[in-house]
């Protein structure tokens, strides 16, 4: 893939907390549409990946174009490039005071202006899709992990992104409600979608990924279709790695 064909262009990235080098030098393109998954042992840098494309972590050296914006550049707007891109964590993150409809229509109202009225009504739709849309008046914590995590979903859809990044979204759930938060992703692939997503949910990513990524230490070890990573993974830390999570 050339560069102007990417949405999400990773060059060369490090990034350090002290001594450790959490990034060592990854380069990663993902084009429009496209679905990534990536895995890898606990602390080989996947969130830390995931955090340095919309800048929650600032990146020590390389550089990282969100349709083709620099996002360490001083003259992009970070909080506008940040639009494009919405963020679904292992832990939900929903306000817990204030109710799942208002959830969804805070930062459209807050960060583009939205009336009260049409964030609703976008709302509203968007927990229709998700399943939950009788859930609008409730707060967070009447709410199963499984309906949270969609709710979590729905609100970052809310803000209209064209990129969806997901760390590890159902490891927080009970196994019964894996299956429901995996549906939404599926079916917001099926749409066209892009996305980064950390999981081990390898039945998702035979069914979904373009394209797997394996990370070890910071770095990006193999990449490949699902295929190729099932059937020929080819190295030894990625060999060892599948036999322990398959
Ligand atoms: P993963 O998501 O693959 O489990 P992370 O990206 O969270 O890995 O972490 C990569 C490495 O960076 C780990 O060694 C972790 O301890 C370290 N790390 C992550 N965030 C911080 C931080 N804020 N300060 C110091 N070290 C960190
Ligand atoms: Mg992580």
């Amino acid at each position: 893939m050339s560069k102007t064909d990417a949405i999400i262009d990773i060059q060369n990235v490090s990034k350090f907390f002290g001594e450790l080098r959490a990034l060592d030098d990854v380069s990663l393109s993902v084009g429009s549409g496209q679905k990534f998954v990536i895995i890898g042992p606990s602390g080989s840098g996947k969130s830390t990946l995931l955090r340095s494309i919309n800048r929650l972590e600032d990146i020590d050296q390389g550089s990282i174009l969100i349709d083709g914006k620099d996002i360490m550049d001083p003259k992009n707007n970070i909080n506008r490039i940040r639009m494009e891109l919405g963020m679904v964590f292992q832990n939900f993150n929903l306000f817990p005071h204030k109710t799942v409809l208002d959830n969804l229509t805070m930062a459209p109202i807050k960060l583009k202006g939205l009336s009260k009225k049409d964030a609703e009504e976008i709302g509203m739709e968007l927990l229709h899709k998700v399943g939950i849309q009788d859930k609008a008046g409730v707060f967070p914590a009447m709410l199963s992990g499984g309906q949270q995590q969609r709710v979590a979903i729905a609100r970052a859809l809310a803000m209209n992104p064209k990129i969806m990044l997901f760390d590890e979204p159902t490891s927080a759930l009970d196994p019964e409600m894996i299956g429901e938060v995996l549906d939404v992703m599926v079916a917001l692939a099926k749409e066209g979608m892009t996305m980064v997503v950390v999981t081990h949910e390898m039945g998702f990513a035979r069914e979904v990924a373009d394209q797997i990524v394996f990370m070890d230490h910071g770095k990006i070890l193999e990449q490949g279709t699902p295929g190729h990573f099932f059937e020929s993974p080819e190295h030894p830390r990625l060999q060892q790695f599948l036999e322990q999570i398959l």
